[in-house]
């Protein structure tokens, strides 16, 4: 049952505008546990939208459920990282001192336990977010002692009793996170004073200041490397209005957290970037959508956009500017990796289903609410404004020819130093697992699940669009790990976050999955092999987003780069495995129907 007067105070303050769902819908989750059948059709009501249109967006997000999650609720982080640093210990320990397993809901419906893909704590895990609140570091006794504090219906922002680093000791945040920031560089972490880059761009007109961004061959920095200043050129030519700024806060590739760096120490860097984007493009708004697991953040970065406010730096005449009007507002996702995906991302900002468009049309054409949108990416907008800041030029110096500039490393697994790293394009593996106390790695994962798992005869190789890209995600595999844990691992984190609209993604990362699990189980040969390959293919090919276009990653670069390990587990004499266990096969069918093999074949 839910209490009436609670979900009629949500709506009224949230007001009557479909697009704020997913806020309404964060609000029911927080206060109830749960988004009931009964909530789902009062939402709709006041909205003027169907129960459909509601439960279609809260069965999509991993922070909504339709069943009872608990008064509180635990998400666990489950990444390979997470996995290297103790999770499965500390998954046991939660549910021991709960009693119940991970899944469930204790029958009282005090406490429940949920798996999650990544929480952008990778330098810090085993992590969860529980209730809002970020718990790092967790060790089994930690696990028992919160069970401990849920049962006696302790508030859990109070057992935050040591504080990170740098602003996660803000009032607005008090985060236990750690910034973990072990090199600064000239472009982002570099000391700013607020207004220089904004204050600088509005002399300019906006066609001089994309110029300035196109010289200085600015590449996205999600990873795609698509050059920003065009972007730009590109939506602001369109004619329709308005058009809009979105930045993509949303870093969801497990071994990612530099983001999550930038928002807590540089937000006014991102912020003039998006404000200086709205001059080139002539915007009016700029969107932040921020990721659901990055909500602590969310009261900091509002106090951030007041203060600019006050500073006439936002709102009408930015920086003196006439005619210039410029705001930011910020929008939260809640849990759903393809919404990194520039028009999934889209579509959840207009608080809908994270599913992604087809393209064309591109979101510089047809963006938020179908009108003319830049999407950039966090990093990318600060490189902006520090453009415009020190000059086309000055950029250039930094980096490679066809990588300009610097780029941050979130780098996490088997190292004495994991953390953020701004580090100059060109940089070999070899000197990134020297500076980060990684030498001895078998492997590195470069680029995270959708990237590339590179051997030691290519770690002279160089972090650069020109070589190995990255949108930032670097995880670091030691000598003694299972590389087929980790491949199994993020083969399960595309099949949880395939949106399962096509048929390769949703069906196809099974298959290769269940082809890993024969292989490694010995049961695999030398044709498998082939077939991975050539699925691998199909479902790059066949799939409509980056995820499926990237997600068999895992296995064919470890495939291709780690073939020997293969080739040691399947058998080479034959093509097919002759021999069959068919008991072992039918074992867990029997024992839920009771009948043995022999009962069934005499039916
Ligand atoms: Fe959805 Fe996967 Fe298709 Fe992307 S590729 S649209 S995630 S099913």
């Amino acid at each position: 049952m839910i209490k009436k007067g609670i979900l009629e105070s949500i709506l009224a303050r949230r007001g009557k505008d479909p697009s704020g769902l997913i806020e309404i819908l964060r609000d029911v989750q927080a206060a109830f546990g749960v988004v009931s059948p009964e909530a789902a059709a009062r939402i709709a009501d006041r909205l003027g939208l169907s129960r459909v249109d509601v439960e279609g967006v809260s069965t999509f997000y991993h922070f909504f459920s339709s069943r009872p999650a608990g008064v509180y609720t635990v998400y666990l982080n489950t990444n390979i990282v997470a996995e290297m640093k103790g999770r499965a210990a500390v998954a046991r320990a939660f549910e021991k001192a709960a009693g119940c397993r991970f899944g469930e809901t204790t029958p009282d419906g005090r406490i429940g336990l949920r798996a999650t893909s990544c929480i952008g704590m990778n330098d810090q895990e085993p992590s969860a977010l529980i209730n809002g609140v970020v718990f790092t570091r967790l060790t089994p006794a930690r696990a028992k002692e919160i069970v401990a504090a849920m049962n006696a219906g302790r508030d859990m922002a109070a057992l935050v009793k040591k504080t990170g680093d740098g602003a996660n000791q803000s009032r607005l945040v008090r985060a236990m996170v750690d910034n973990n920031i072990r090199k600064k560089g000239p472009v982002i972490f570099s000391p700013f004073k607020t207004g220089a880059a904004v204050r600088k761009a509005v002399t300019w007109t906006p066609e001089d200041v994309i110029a300035e961004i196109k010289r200085s061959n600015l590449l996205g920095r999600g990873g795609a490397g698509f050059p920003t200043g065009l972007k730009w050129e590109f939506c602001g030519r369109e004619a329709c209005e308005p058009r809009y700024v979105v930045c993509n806060a949303d870093e969801g590739e497990p071994g990612t957290f530099k983001d999550r760096v930038i928002l807590t120490e540089m937000p006014h860097l991102l912020f003039e970037g998006m404000t200086i984007a709205g001059y080139a493009i002539g915007a009016k708004l700029g969107i932040l959508y921020l990721r659901g697991e990055y909500a602590y953040l969310k009261a900091r970065l509002e106090k951030v956009l007041a203060d600019l406010r006050a500073q006439k730096l936002l709102g009408r005449s930015v920086a003196g500017k006439k005619g210039f009007t410029f705001d930011i507002i910020i929008k939260m996702g809640a849990g759903a990796y393809v919404c990194g995906e520039e028009s999934a991302l889209l579509e959840s900002a207009e608080a809908k289903r994270g599913e992604p468009r087809p393209r064309p049309p591109f979101p510089v054409q047809n963006g938020y609410l179908g009108l003319p949108t830049t999407v950039n990416n966090v990093e990318t907008l600060c490189a902006a404004a520090r453009i415009l800041e020190r000059g086309a030029g000055w950029f250039k110096t930094l980096g490679t020819p066809k990588s300009a500039g610097t780029k941050l490393l979130s780098v996490s697994g088997d190292c004495r130093k994991p953390g953020v790293y701004e580090v100059e394009f060109g940089l070999t593996v070899r000197r990134l697992l020297e500076m980060v106390g990684g030498r001895d790695a078998q492997a590195v994962q470069v680029g995270g699940p959708s990237g590339n798992c590179i051997g030691r005869g290519q770690f002279e190789r160089k972090i650069g669009f020109d070589d190995l890209p990255t949108g930032g995600s670097i995880i670091v595999i030691g000598p003694e790990r299972n590389i087929f844990d980790v491949v199994h691992n993020f083969m399960e984190f595309f099949i949880e976050e395939s949106c399962g609209w096509c048929v390769s993604c949703r069906a196809g990362n099974t298959l290769l999955k269940q082809k890993l699990e024969k292989i490694t189980a010995g049961h695999g040969t030398l044709p498998d092999l082939g077939e991975i390959e050539a699925w691998g293919k199909t479902i790059k090919a066949m799939s409509r987003c980056g995820l499926g276009q990237t997600s068999p990653n895992p296995i064919l670069t470890t495939l291709q780069n780690f073939r020997e390990k293969y080739e040691a587990l399947v058998d080479k004499s034959r093509d097919y495995i002759t021999t069959f266990d068919l008991e072992a096969a039918v074992r867990d069918a029997s024992a839920v129907t009771g009948q043995t093999l022999a009962e069934t074949r005499h039916e």
